[in-house]
């Protein structure tokens, strides 16, 4: 995945985050409600294809990236933007199973283990991995 920080001379839009259907970006969060202060700073992160095309050269994905921002809120041109590589931000396949416990006693948990690539998921997994094998070893 790919985020684009994309900073602003001021607030402009009224939504704290938006899930995109594409072409290019997956989500947006206002960062400075996340953080509290309120700066005019939004976030957005790519589609994984998007990130593909450019995982040798993420700021080459900036232009489309804010381009594909500005229309999804009507925004106008930010003051600074800056784009930041997270090669391993998501799993790329599924598991039925919450975790991997095996006979020699090597467990292994994550986001990987579970519906969606999220903290709930991989909260969930290292919980459940916990007490197998607490359970295990009695
Ligand atoms: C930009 C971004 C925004 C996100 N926003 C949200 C959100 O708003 N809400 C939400 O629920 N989820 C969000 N997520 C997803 C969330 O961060 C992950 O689902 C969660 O962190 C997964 O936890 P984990 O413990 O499975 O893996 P990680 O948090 O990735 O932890 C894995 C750890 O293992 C370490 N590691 C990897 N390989 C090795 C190695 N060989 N040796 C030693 N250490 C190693 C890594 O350094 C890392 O510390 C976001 C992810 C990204 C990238």
């Amino acid at each position: 995945m790919l985020a684009l920080v994309a900073s602003f001379a001021e607030r402009t839009w009224g939504v704290d985050g938006v899930f995109a259907d594409g072409p290019g970006l997956s989500f947006v969060a206002d960062d400075g409600r996340r953080r509290g202060d309120d700066a005019p700073v939004l976030v957005a992160h790519s589609t994984p294809e998007l990130a593909r095309q450019h995982l040798d050269d993420p700021d080459a994905a900036g232009p489309a990236m804010t381009a594909a921002l500005r229309r999804l809120l009507d925004l106008p041109e930010p003051a600074d933007t800056v784009v930041h590589r997270w090669s391993f931000a998501r799993p790329t396949g599924d598991r039925a199973a919450p975790y991997l416990l095996d006979d020699r006693g090597i467990g292994v948990c994550g986001d990987g283990w579970g519906p969606t690539p999220r903290v709930a998921t991989a909260w969930r997994s290292g919980h459940e991995l916990g007490a197998a094998m607490a359970e295990r070893l009695g």
